[in-house]
């Protein structure tokens, strides 16, 4: 659908650690983009994490959760740190990120797993195998085993200490995800793969049921079905045989780290976040690598291909959302790396500087 609302309330969370040094990168990117695509944004930067905990007490300030709620999209960079590991959970950095979630309503995260030409050799497969791999993972976030009541610690009969979860979705709640997942596979190379464990969990028989129903609304996506078992080994196997995997919270937190694996580069990978209403939250996969915070050496390659999946999945924007992707790719062709994906016979750059790049890129693009 084309887009006829030309500018957008961006909220900025730099957060922690690297955070800022990869967002103000990601935020001069579409910045000039915008301005290619007659596109406006006004950002604000609000406090999250960390910084917001020192500053005001409390990991996610209200004004920070209002505020973000009342913009179009969120882009975040990282929280966390040595400095926080102590603080009593609630006041924890990555408790202020939950609740921000939370709060958004994101039941949809969306991770691309992309293997770039130009760093195959990054992967921990063999070239022939990781060549060309372009996948995403979309993860149910906010039902299933994580959520399910009753959990606790218990007795059993023996008298034996136990620790129990429950394993629940709702049809509605299979439905808005396989939804989501049905959309992105139209949009990317047209097939779907459904990831369960149908053969033992009701939960995961009910989620096949469901997803098979919808697929009727899609005759254009191809639908097939598989084993978690079994789908953590094709993704090693051979990962080119998937295009867009959809699958529950659990399994889609292991399955969406291997696919990362994959690609071998954390600082390449961007994520998002999505709700059925209100703003997207999007984010690099990484942490705020605290060892490398203030160095400029962080790799805002991830943060950059967030500010992409923001203007592609956040605001409809898909031209300019390509111009980004291409920007990154020629920027690799170039030969320029951060510490992190650097390699004999490339350029080694620091962050601001690879931020210069990528700008020229966007500039250039025809
Ligand atoms: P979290 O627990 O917050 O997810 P983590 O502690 O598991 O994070 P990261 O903070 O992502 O992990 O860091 C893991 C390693 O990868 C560190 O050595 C870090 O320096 C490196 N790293 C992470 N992101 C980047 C980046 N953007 N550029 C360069 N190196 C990075
Ligand atoms: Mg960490």
């Amino acid at each position: 659908t084309p887009s006829t609302k030309k500018s957008y309330k961006i909220t900025l969370l730099p957060g922690d650690g690297i955070g800022p040094e990869v967002v103000s990168v990601a935020k001069d990117v579409l910045l000039l983009t915008g301005s290619l695509h007659g596109i406006k944004f006004e950002f604000q930067e609000k406090l999250l994490g960390g910084a917001a905990f020192d500053a005001t007490g409390v990991p996610l300030p209200d004004d920070t959760l209002s505020f973000a709620k009342q913009s179009d999209a969120i882009l975040l960079g990282a929280i966390g740190g040595y400095k926080w590991d102590k603080n009593e959970k609630h006041l924890k950095p990555e408790t202020g990120l939950l609740q921000l979630r939370e709060g958004l309503q994101v039941f949809a995260n969306l991770r691309p797993a992309t293997v770039f030409p130009q760093l195959v050799d990054a992967s921990t497969l063999k070239r022939e195998i990781a060549e060309g791999v372009d996948l995403m993972v979309v993860r149910e976030l906010t039902g299933g085993i994580y959520f399910g009541k009753p959990r606790g610690f218990g007795t059993n009969e023996h008298g034996q200490e136990i620790g129990f979860n429950t394993e629940i979705y709702a049809a509605h709640e299979i439905d808005r995800i396989a939804r989501v997942a049905f959309n992105i596979a139209q949009k990317r190379g047209g097939k779907l793969c459904s990831v369960d464990k149908a053969n033992v969990l009701e939960a995961s028989m009910l989620w096949r049921k469901r997803v098979t129903a919808l697929a009727q609304e899609y005759p254009d996506v191809e639908l097939s079905h598989m084993y978690v078992d079994n789908a953590a080994m094709q993704l090693i196997r051979y990962p080119k045989q998937f295009d867009t995997i959809v699958t529950n919270n659990i399994f889609g937190d292991i399955l969406s780290d291997e696919a990362s694996m994959i690609t071998g580069s954390i600082g390449m990978l961007p994520s998002a976040s999505l709700g059925d209403s209100g703003p997207g939250l999007f984010e690099p996969i990484h942490g705020s690598a605290p060892d490398i915070a203030g160095q400029d050496k962080a790799n805002p390659f991830a943060t950059v291909l967030s500010a992409a999946m923001l203007l592609k999945y956040g605001l409809g924007e898909a031209e300019a959302a390509e111009r980004i992707e291409s920007a990154v790719l020629e920027t690799l062709n170039k030969g320029f790396r951060t510490a992190d994906i650097y390699s004999a016979g490339t350029k080694l750059v620091g962050c601001k500087q690879l931020g210069e790049e990528i700008l020229k890129s966007v500039e250039s693009h025809v």
